[in-house]
């Protein structure tokens, strides 16, 4: 592997606490980074990028995503939806049931391009694929585009008994298959779909399998207001203690959305120190509600950032979320300060439980997961205002390099290594099919 040497650039090398070094060099040796700082001549063997007018940061995390979902793009045979069920049932259902084994590589290659081109180095992403599964085939496309990715797939009765009991093995020879080959860049977890899908039997069988590979699920809870409707009539519980009496709260657990959480319930998530992940995109688009970050912050759970596969520009995602909070509260003041602590130090921390790995920070000895952005700043930068500068100004402002665990896989706005015509190209192909399944 050539060093890569990044020559007279501003280095942010983390945002919480904020600390920025101007006219500085990164020497990047194999997977880490070596030196930050001043170095008179670029070391032989290396690839000399200029950084002036540049912005070099952390590569960007993204704790909630979909793969599966990219062939949904333009898919616009739906019936009216009127709430949060008939989306699943018009669309996501509809569509995760024709995905074939090649269809989950090629929807998991696209994600990965649009992530590399976004800048976002490390995703946690949620399969579902029950007549195809393919978890192999999205961990080859990972692989092949050297992203860091946590994996898993999603567990649901939906579809009966025998697709279920395939789910669950699905993740245990997954999660097997990482233990007896263990990854830098490639982890799991344990994937569920949602309370609402899921019965107590399921949840015991996953619980025992949780405890064998010593991991934690990944699910959506209470996404919508359905979720919680349905255990409480069902099994008179909320979801929360529903997934506590199954034992499937633990401090590796990841829990997307939690927009309907009552107090008590986010008490229980504190206690067992699971992860909550916020998803403002899409809230906005099923409709379902705005999570009350300000709550989440003020109780001190850990929570972070994620796109559910609306996006893979986490800088967007961040200023929808500080947006929400605005609307939601009907004050200006509101949003920011939960929201991009959200980002900058939520994904972080989750990211160290899953890689063991200080990520979501630049620093001599650490793993090279960098992005430089093209951005000259036409005001004043400090380390008082960079949070305003990366809401308001380098998000939109172009990835120029994405470098991960120390490999250049874009440069100057290229990617590397990837035949990205091709690769849509035949993607359009498996789209054009999927999406006459779906007619039929
Ligand atoms: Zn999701």
């Amino acid at each position: 592997m050539s060093n890569l040497f990044i020559q007279n650039t501003t280095v942010v090398s983390s945002l919480f606490p904020h600390k920025i070094r101007f006219h500085t060099d990164v020497l990047i040796e194999d997977s880490k980074i070596t030196s930050i700082g001043k170095l008179k001549t670029p070391p032989e063997n290396s690839l000399c990028i200029d950084g002036s007018n540049k912005l070099l940061m952390p590569g960007l995390i993204n704790a909630h995503t979909h793969f599966y979902s990219a062939f949904a793009r333009g898919y616009s045979n739906i019936p009216a939806v009127h709430c949060f069920h008939d989306v699943l049932k018009s669309l996501w259902w509809k569509l995760d049931r024709e995905l074939t084994e090649e269809a989950c590589y090629y929807s998991a290659l696209i994600g990965c391009i649009e992530a590399i081109k976004a800048g976002t180095t490390t995703l946690v992403d949620h399969h579902a694929a029950p007549h195809a599964f393919g978890l192999n085939q999205v961990s080859k496309a990972v692989q092949e585009t050297h992203l860091r990715a946590c994996l898993c797939y999603e567990v649901s009765d939906r579809d009966g008994p025998e697709i279920a009991q395939r789910g669950i093995q699905e993740n245990d020879f997954f999660l097997s298959r990482l233990q007896d080959n263990p990854s830098d860049t490639l982890k799991g977890l344990f994937g569920l779909h949602a309370s609402f899908t899921l019965t107590d039997e399921t949840l015991k069988t996953v619980s025992s399998l949780v405890d064998k590979h010593q991991t934690g699920i990944h699910i959506h809870l209470a996404e919508d207001q359905l979720d919680q409707d349905h255990a409480e009539r069902n099994y008179r519980l909320r979801a929360t203690h529903r997934l506590e009496n199954a034992g499937l709260l633990n401090s590796k657990a990841l829990l997307a959305h939690g927009v309907h959480l009552n107090q008590f319930e986010r008490q229980l998530i504190n206690k067992h120190a699971c992860f909550l992940v916020h998803n403002p995109q899409s809230n906005m688009n099923n409709a379902v509600g705005a999570a009350n970050l300000h709550a989440w912050h003020r109780e001190g759970l850990s929570f972070g950032l994620g796109t559910d596969a609306m996006t893979y520009n986490m800088l967007e995602e961040l200023r929808v979320a500080i947006w929400l909070q605005k609307l939601r509260g009907g004050d200006p003041s509101l949003g920011f300060v939960p929201a991009t602590q959200a980002l900058f130090q939520g994904n972080p921390k989750l990211a160290e439980r899953i890689w063991g790995l200080p990520l979501g920070r630049i620093a001599e000895k650490g793993p090279a997961d960098v992005i430089l952005y093209n951005y000259q700043p036409y005001t004043d930068l400090s380390e008082e205002n960079i949070l305003g500068h990366i809401v308001f100004g380098v998000s939109q402002a172009d990835v120029h390099s994405t470098i991960v665990n120390g490999k250049l896989l874009m440069h100057d706005g290229k990617l590397l290594g990837l035949d990205e015509s091709e690769i849509y190209k035949h993607a359009k192909l498996l789209a054009d099919e999927l999406w006459k399944k779906m007619e039929s």
